[in-house]
């Protein structure tokens, strides 16, 4: 099996598996109980708490663990608000994951809330005037920015988005499931005030997520019940995935530093590998989404004239991984909304594939994804009405 679909989630890295497997068996104790097994589960929880804190150039306490990624960008979301209930507007981009699109649908819809959606240019970044105009100053709660896309790795002007919503007023989440661990990040330099991470997205299991709250921002919790988190987010740590998503945490920040120039990047020159080898050995290949501000991870690319369901199933039949759109639009017939915000007509659309990379794929494995994707090609192409098109 040679897996090229890292944006759904991630195979778990060795060394998280290693240091959870203890807090499975025999230091099973609640980190809220005073006694040994107590003391040593809580400890372990701080230090994940330092590991995730400092691949994101944050303080431990601005860490509070969550389920995962949805919980954490819901939670953002419903606290901006609480934080301010006399604001009835957000901001959002075109091309969010549903965790935000969803939320805030539900708002409109059963709560009143106004959102303003940012359209997306080409290359799928939004207009920052558009984004400076749509700011209400004491109307807009709260603007949501993705970091990373998860369907074509697109990066947003963070720096810049949170800036202008400073400037204005209002405070700013950006959902970094997707760019966390693979693009370099400071919170403290950036004023962001919610961010939010799953951990089955940088090599830790699924089912633990991070919500980021800068100091000294409004915070209203979404759960309510015991006091862990510091009240923040109540409900028993899940002590071994908490620990390894430390780990997980550390492997990334020593990835990031230890290839701190873009073009050192081992993932990057995979992706980039494989964009230019697709582009030369397959005619009719196009690359969706901005050339420069993308994840190093992530290629998502549109093939004349094949329909990418039919691809992933024969490359399936292959071993190889991938998707069309994200994992959670797979068997849906509707064209990603992601690719649509672009501009991307329906049927070029559902012509596009994701493929995405991480730290544990190979060369050799990119070179028979490669060979996989041209025999595909020209199967599907042959299979189409009137023979062999570009
Ligand atoms: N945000 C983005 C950009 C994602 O890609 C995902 C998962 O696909 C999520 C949020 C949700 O994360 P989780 O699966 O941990 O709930």
């Amino acid at each position: 099996m040679i897996y090229l679909d890292n944006n759904a989630t991630t195979p778990i890295e060795p060394l998280a598996v290693e240091a959870m497997l203890p807090f499975l068996r025999d230091s099973f104790g609640n980190p809220s109980s005073g006694y040994a097994i107590g003391r040593e589960a809580k400890k372990a929880v701080s230090i994940a708490r330092e590991q995730v804190a400092s691949l994101i150039g944050a303080q431990p306490d601005e860490i509070i663990f969550t389920s995962c990624g949805t919980e954490a960008d819901n939670t953002a979301i419903e606290s901006a608000i609480r934080a301010y209930p006399e604001r009835r507007h957000l901001v959002i981009a075109a091309t969010e994951h549903d965790a935000v699109i969803n939320y805030c649908t539900h708002l409109e819809v059963s709560r009143g809330y106004e959102v303003t959606v940012l359209g997306v240019d080409s290359g799928g970044r939004i207009d920052l005037d558009e984004l400076e105009s749509a700011i209400r100053p004491n109307e807009t709660a709260l603007v949501s920015l993705m970091w990373g896309n998860n369907e074509t790795g697109v990066l947003h002007p963070i720096a810049e988005a949170s800036a202008i919503a400073e400037a204005k007023g209002a405070l700013f989440h950006t959902d970094a499931v997707q760019a966390t661990g693979k693009v370099p990040m400071n919170l403290s330099q950036l004023p962001v005030h919610y961010l939010a991470i799953s951990g089955h997205k940088l090599h830790a299991p699924k089912g633990v997520g991070v919500l980021y709250v800068k100091k000294n921002v409004r915070f209203q919790p979404l759960l309510i019940g015991g006091g862990q988190e510091s009240h923040r987010r109540a409900g028993t740590e899940n002590v071994p995935y908490l620990v390894a998503l430390g780990v997980a945490a550390e492997c990334a920040r020593q990835h990031l530093e230890s290839h701190a120039s873009p073009s050192d990047d081992p993932v990057r020159q995979l992706r980039d590998r494989f964009e230019s080898e697709v582009v030369s050995r397959v005619e009719g290949v196009h690359i969706n989404g901005n050339p420069v501000h993308r994840a190093p991870n992530t290629s998502n690319i549109r093939i004349d004239g094949v329909d990418a369901s039919g691809a992933i199933i024969l490359l399936d039949q292959r071993g190889i991984c991938c998707s069309a759109g994200s994992a959670c639009t797979t068997g849906a017939l509707k064209p990603s909304h992601v690719l649509t915000a672009m501009g991307i007509p329906g049927q070029q659309a559902r012509e596009s594939l994701r493929i995405s990379f991480s730290r544990f794929n190979s060369g050799s494995e990119l070179d028979a994804a490669l060979e996989a994707i041209e025999a595909t090609v020209v199967k599907l192409r042959s299979l189409r009405p009137g023979g062999i098109v570009a």
